[in-house]
C-alpha cells in the first residue's frame, strides 16, 4: 500500500528538531506526494509555538512552494483540546490561516478554566494511579466527549492518536468521525496502537489515516508500524485517506 501524503509532521516551532525545509525535502526522497507541518497549539505547556507563529510557517511554507514544486506543501496544526466542551487553543481566524487542521488530546496543556483543568488533566492523572474502575469509566466518557465535541463545532480532518495517555471510547469516537467526515489516525510514531481499536473503528465506520509524527526529519513519511497494523486488522486503501488509488507501477 503506497501512502500519498504525510499529514503529521513536527519541526523547530514546537519540539521537533528539523526546519520545515529538511522535512519537504525528507518528504521528496521519500516520494511523497504531500507533506503537512503539523505544530502543536500554544496551550501545550513547554512546547506549544505561539499563534503568530503559524503566520511565519505560512510565509516560510509559500517561499517554498516556489522552490520545491515537485510536491503540495501544506500547513496544518495539531489543536489541543483546552475544555470539557471541546474547546481548541488555535482560534477560528488563526484556523482559517490554514490547509487543514487536526486535533489531538494531549496530558501536558493549559486548561481554560480550573474546572476544565480538574477535569482533564487531574481525573486523568487520577485513574491512572486509582484502582477505580469507575473513575476510569467517568474519564473515557469526559475525553470522548470533548474529543466529539471539537469535532462537531470545527472542521477537522484528522484526529491524532486516539488513546494516547488519554483513555477513548473508540466505538464512539469513531462513529461521531464518520458522521462529520473526520478520519482517526494510525499513529507510526508513538508505537502504543494496536489492531483492536482499528477493527473497532472501522467496524464503527470511521476512516483513518496514517501519519508519521515524525519529530526529527529522518523520520517524515515513516508509516512502516502504522501500515503494518493496519495490515494486519484488513485495511484496505479505500479504508485510509492518504492511500494512494492508483494503480502502482512495478
Ligand atoms: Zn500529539
Ligand atoms: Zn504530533
Amino acid at each position: 500500500m503506497k501512502i500519498w501524503a504525510d499529514f503529521h509532521t513536527h519541526t523547530r516551532y514546537s519540539h521537533g528538531t528539523g526546519t520545515i525545509e529538511q522535512n519537504v525535502r525528507v518528504a521528496i526522497e521519500r516520494g511523497l506526494c504531500a507533506i503537512g507541518i503539523s505544530e502543536h497549539g500554544p496551550a501545550n505547556i513547554g512546547l506549544g509555538p505561539k499563534l503568530e507563529d503559524f503566520y511565519k510557517m505560512r510565509e516560510e511554507i509559500e517561499r517554498l512552494r516556489d522552490i520545491y514544486i515537485g510536491i503540495d506543501i501544506l500547513l496544518g496544526c495539531e489543536a489541543n483540546i483546552v475544555s470539557l466542551d471541546g474547546e481548541l487553543d488555535i482560534p477560528d481566524y488563526v484556523l482559517a490561516n490554514l490547509d487543514y487542521a487536526m486535533v489531538g488530546l494531549h496530558p501536558m496543556v493549559w486548561p481554560r478554566s480550573m474546572e476544565d483543568g480538574f477535569s482533564l488533566l487531574f481525573k486523568n492523572t487520577m485513574s491512572k494511579v486509582i484502582a477505580s474502575a469507575k473513575l476510569k469509566e467517568k474519564v473515557m466518557e469526559q475525553n470522548t466527549t470533548a474529543l466529539i465535541k471539537a469535532i462537531r463545532s470545527n472542521n477537522i480532518k484528522i484526529v491524532t492518536h486516539p488513546g494516547l495517555h488519554l483513555p477513548i471510547d473508540t466505538a464512539k469516537l469513531a462513529r461521531a468521525a464518520m458522521e462529520h467526515g473526520t478520519a482517526l489516525e494510525i499513529n507510526a510514531g508513538h508505537g502504543y496502537m494496536t489492531e483492536e481499536y482499528v477493527r473497532i473503528a472501522k467496524a464503527n465506520g470511521a476512516k483513518f489515516a496514517i501519519g508519521s509524527d515524525a519529530h526529527y526529519p529522518e523520520n517524515v513519511g515513516d508509516f512502516k508500524k502504522a501500515l503494518k497494523i493496519a495490515k494486519n486488522a484488513g485495511l484496505t486503501k479505500n479504508d485510509i485517506i492518504n492511500a494512494a488509488r492508483f494503480v502502482e507501477r512495478v
